[in-house]
């Protein structure tokens, strides 16, 4: 089973974490659960070092931004009305909020990109074509 084979023997307590989230949470390969899956911040390597898939294959575009976006105002949002509702003077509610914000969506990004990638290379879903239509 994949689980076992990303997190070695033995280790049962992650096992119900579906193979792809995992891989993502591990910023690993989703093909063999090894390879690093970045190459920087939020740039994907090309390939495996340790299988050699190819992960230029699948390209998650804008779609992380999109749900870390909908998570972070979800957090973001409430914090300001509580921040305004405590007290708290406007400049120090927006100031705090908005050092919030950031700090989750530069934590969230590479975390939801490596998930939407890991989806993708395990749906094996691509970009649609002419050649799909027809
Ligand atoms: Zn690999």
């Amino acid at each position: 089973m994949l689980h076992r084979f990303l997190l070695g023997p033995g280790a049962y307590a992650l096992a119900m974490i579906p193979a792809p989230f995992l891989a993502a949470l591990r910023m690993r390969c989703p093909q063999c659960g090894q390879g690093e899956l970045f190459q920087s911040y939020l740039k994907l390597s090309d390939s495996c070092r340790a299988c050699g898939a190819d992960f230029r294959a699948a390209d998650s575009g804008d779609g992380p931004a999109v749900f870390v976006v909908l998570v972070v105002g979800a957090i973001a949002t409430p914090l300001l009305f509580i921040l305004q509702i405590a007290g708290a003077p406007t400049w120090v509610a927006i100031a705090v909020t908005l050092a919030a914000a950031t700090a989750l969506c530069l934590a969230l990004l590479p975390l939801f990109k490596a998930t939407l990638f890991a989806l993708q290379w395990k749906h094996k879903a691509r970009e649609a074509t002419h050649e799909d239509i027809e």
